[in-house]
Parts: C-alpha cells; structure tokens; sequence
C-alpha cells in the first residue's frame, strides 16, 4: 500500500475556510443584523463588514501575502474590539438589543480565541500573544456592555473563564500538531545525511507526476573505506558526499538515502542526456575530493528515464540493472538503461 501523502499544513488549510468561507459570512450576518439591532446602518458596522470583506478579498487575490493578510486582520479586528472598549455607546445599539451584544461577544471571542491559535500555529508566539489580547479585550469590553445593558456582572467574568480555557486549548492543539509534524518529517528523513529515506522515495514515487529521470548511486569500495578510516570517517564521507550530491544536483533533483552507501535521485522535468552530462559532473567532483587523509573515492551511477504513467518501480529496476552493469565493468562509471 503506498504510503499515506502528508496534506497541507493546518493553518494552511484552516486559513483557506477561515478568510474564504468564515469572513465573508460573518460580513454579511452583520450587514444584515446590525440595521435591526442599530435602526440602520451604522458607520462602525459598515466598516467592521467592509474590513472583513477587504480582507477575504486581499487572501483570495494574494494568496503568496497569506502571513502579512492574516496579522493585519488580526490587528484590525482588535482595533475594532478597542473602538467598542472605549466607545460602548457609540454602537447605539436599541434597549432591547443591549443583552445581545453580550451574548455575541461571549460566543464570538472565545471561537476566535481558538481560531487565532490555529490560524497561526506556524507562529505560535504571535498565536498566543494575539489570542491573549484578545481574551484581554473581549473581556474589557464585556465589562462595558454590562454597564450599559445595566446586567449584573456575570458575563464577563464567564467570558473570561471560557476564554481562557480556549486560550490553553488552543496552545495545547498547536503544539500537538507542531510535535506531529516533526514527527512526521523525521520519519521521512535518513539521520545521517539529511536526505529522504526509503518511505519518503516510496511517496515521492507514488506521487510524481513529471516525466524525467530516476539515477541510483552507489560508492565504489566503500567497505574498504571503512576499513581503512574506521566508521566514523565513513560516516563524514557519506554525509559529504549526500551534500556534493544536494549541491551538484541543485534544488530540481529529489535525493533519497537508498540505504547503505546507495542513494537514488528523481529527477522530474529532466532529460536522459542532461541528467547524464549533470551526474558526470558531480562524479568528477566526488572523485576530485579528498574526504581527508587524501582519501579518494568514485561513484557508479545507473539510470533510466521514468514514465510516471508506469510508475517509477519499472525504471527503478532498470536503473539499478544499469548500475550492475557500471560495477561489472570497472566502477567508476555512469551507464544509462533505455526507458523502462
Ligand atoms: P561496491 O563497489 O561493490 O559497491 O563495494 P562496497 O564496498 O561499496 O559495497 P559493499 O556492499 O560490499 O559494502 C558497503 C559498505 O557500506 C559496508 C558497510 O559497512 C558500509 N556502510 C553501510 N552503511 C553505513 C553507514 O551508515 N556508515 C558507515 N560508516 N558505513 C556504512
Ligand atoms: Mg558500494
Ligand atoms: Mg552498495
């Protein structure tokens, strides 16, 4: 079974309902609410919807801006949260209507309390500090609407409590997530050199979608450098010869650590004859080096065009048949298999 792909990250995902789906509706309840509870359409309502609006459409057009999109929204809704601190009356909300305000208030800030965490759990600092003033605000501002509706002082001290609640939550979800993620990388990752190790080749090769290039490499004689230098040694020669690879290859090329002294690398969007003339490159670079003691080493190197109608395990087999072929005749060596 292939292996599952890891999705988007979650403010990723979350931010995509939250500005697309969540601000546009919440502008239009308050369009649509606040005449009513205000006997018009008054000027901080109409600009708290055309904020939210502006917003939404700022995410939807520049999508590349999401993290300065999702500060300055943050920061403008506090403001507006600071204009009703300062300025309860200036709502003039009608009596009947004064309660309400406080059940909103009750029920909106601590669901953005959450909310901010997780729309900022790739910023976890500015996710707390944000939700806090926030908890901080929403319960200041409780505490005047409770002077004005003239109620006893209840909501916003319930306010508060659920609020923080949600404030620690909401830390303690981000942080899962954020041990998940790490986790999730470090499976996918080989220790010793940084590159991707065999379950991440197996997602790469389930999900690449690119024609191009697949190359095993192996390190000639690599026992023998152990041998000669001990294993530590051997383990700074595979460490530098990954990042001679990474380096050669440039940031187009997808390095796995096969296992061993084998690394394969998928080179989608590449040609047989330019991935040839590239590993060739880096193999006289390798074998140019001196991995200290004036130790020398070569490379082999098998590959094959992939179709990714077939799957890579075709050219797999082929690459790896061509790298045979590379030993068989004398190491040092790069020999291309015809398309698998
Ligand atoms: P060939 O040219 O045929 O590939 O010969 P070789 O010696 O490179 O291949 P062989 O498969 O006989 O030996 C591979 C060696 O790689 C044996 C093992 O000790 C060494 N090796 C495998 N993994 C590691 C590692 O993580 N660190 C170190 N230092 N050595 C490793
Ligand atoms: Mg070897
Ligand atoms: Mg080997």
């Amino acid at each position: 079974m292939p292996p599952r792909p890891v999705g988007p990250e979650l403010p990723e995902r979350l931010v995509r309902v939250y500005f697309r789906l969540l601000l546009p509706l919440i502008a239009a309840a308050v369009l649509s609410i606040i005449p009513e509870l205000t006997g018009g359409l008054h000027p901080l309502a109409a600009s708290f919807a055309g904020m939210l609006a502006f917003f939404a459409v700022l995410h939807l057009l520049r999508p590349g801006w999401s993290e300065g999109v999702r500060l300055g929204f943050a920061l403008s809704f506090l403001i507006f949260l600071a204009v009703l601190v300062l300025e309860p009356q200036g709502l003039r909300v009608r009596t009947a209507y004064e309660g309400l305000i406080l059940h909103l208030l009750l029920l909106l800030v601590p669901l953005n309390v959450l909310t901010w965490h997780l729309l900022f759990s790739d910023r976890p600092r500015w996710g707390q500090m944000l939700s806090l003033v926030l908890v901080g605000m929403g319960t200041l501002a409780a505490t005047r609407w409770e002077d004005i509706a003239a109620t006893r002082l209840t909501t916003s001290a319930l306010l508060l409590a659920v609020s923080l609640v949600t404030h620690f939550f909401g830390g303690a979800v981000v942080d899962l997530h954020r041990r998940m993620r790490e986790e999730e990388r470090r499976a996918r990752q080989d220790p010793l050199t940084g590159l991707g190790n065999r379950l991440a080749f197996a997602e790469t090769c389930a999900q690449t979608q690119t024609a191009g290039v697949l190359a095993v490499l192996d390190i000639d004689h690599f026992k023998a450098v152990n041998d000669r230098l001990g294993h530590e040694a051997g383990d700074r020669v595979l460490r530098e010869v990954a990042d001679r690879l990474r380096g050669g290859l440039g940031k187009d090329a997808v390095l796995f650590r096969w296992g061993g002294e084998e690394f394969v690398a998928v080179l989608p969007g590449w040609a047989v004859a330019e991935a040839a003339q590239v590993l060739e490159s880096v193999r006289g670079d390798i074998a140019a080096h001196s991995f200290g003691e004036g130790e020398r080493i070569t490379l082999s190197v098998g590959l094959c065009p992939y179709d990714p109608a077939r799957g890579l395990a075709p050219a797999f087999t082929q690459a790896d048949a061509a790298l045979r072929r590379a030993k068989d005749t004398g190491r040092d060596r790069l020999v291309a298999a015809p398309a698998a």
